[in-house]
This record gives structure tokens, sequence and C-alpha cells, in this order.
């Protein structure tokens, strides 16, 4: 999904549009990775847009109430937030740096059926499932 498409999706929801909002959903749509509520600040400063703290976790959770950003759960120190919009995909984590970025896995596509038809057959009802890679990013190296 598109930025264009997101802030449609916003109106035709009758939530309203604000200039931090607008650039929030835009930082996580381009940026394609998860973020902490730091990293939208740090975002946010880049193009000029000085926020609070406490401004950018109200949002945060705004969106993710209106489930336009998702939580990300892979370090325990640290809540990290996604767009809600991505195609689905896995995290790569760098132990050394703690650096996370998207990887999207479509040779597990059909196997992956093949487990979740299996374990449906056990009665078991799946919403989701989450697949990260852990070692150490290029930079790291
Ligand atoms: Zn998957
Ligand atoms: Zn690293
Ligand atoms: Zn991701």
């Amino acid at each position: 999904m598109d930025t264009v498409s997101v802030l449609e999706t916003l109106k035709a929801r009758g939530v309203r549009k604000t200039r931090t909002r607008t650039a929030i959903l835009t930082i996580f749509l381009s940026l394609q990775k998860p973020l902490s509520a730091f990293d939208v600040k740090y975002e946010l400063e880049k193009i000029g847009l000085i926020v609070n703290k406490t401004t950018v976790y109200r949002e945060l959770s705004f969106l993710l109430k209106e489930n336009l950003l998702i939580e990300v759960k892979l370090r325990l120190d640290i809540t990290l937030y996604e767009s809600a919009f991505l195609n689905h995909h896995h995290h790569l984590v760098c132990e050394n740096c703690g650096s996370i970025s998207d990887i999207i896995c479509t040779e597990l596509k059909s196997p992956l059926k093949t487990l979740e038809r299996r374990i449906l057959v056990q009665g078991f009802e799946i919403n989701k499932h989450d697949l990260e890679f852990y070692g150490k990013c290029g930079a790291c190296k």
C-alpha cells in the first residue's frame, strides 16, 4: 500500500489527518522496517518536525489502536512498530548493533502452507506466525 492509499484509509475511517500523523505514516511506509519511538522522533526531526517524546508516544499508540501500525516484539528492552500495510515478511535481527531489517521470504510460502494445514488438522487455530533470523548484520561483520 502506498502513502496515498493509507491516507485515504484514514479519511474513510474518519481519522483526523494532522501533519505529524501523516509524516509518521509516511516514514513507516518509506523506510519499511521496524522503528522505535526514538527512531520516529529522529526521522521527524530530519524533515523539520520537532515534536516532544510524549507526542510521539501518544501518536504511536493512537495509530496502533487504529490498526495502522503494528507492534513488533523482537527485543525485550524496546517496543518497535511498523506499518500495518507492509506485505508479509520476516525479520533479520543483528545481535551486535540491534538493527532490524525486513526480509521477504517467498521461498517459504508453499512449505508454510503445508505446515499450516497440518497444524489446522490438529485443531489449532492460527492467528499469525513470526519468524526471525538472528546474527550479525553486514555493517557489524
Ligand atoms: Zn511468514
Ligand atoms: Zn549490526
Ligand atoms: Zn518488518
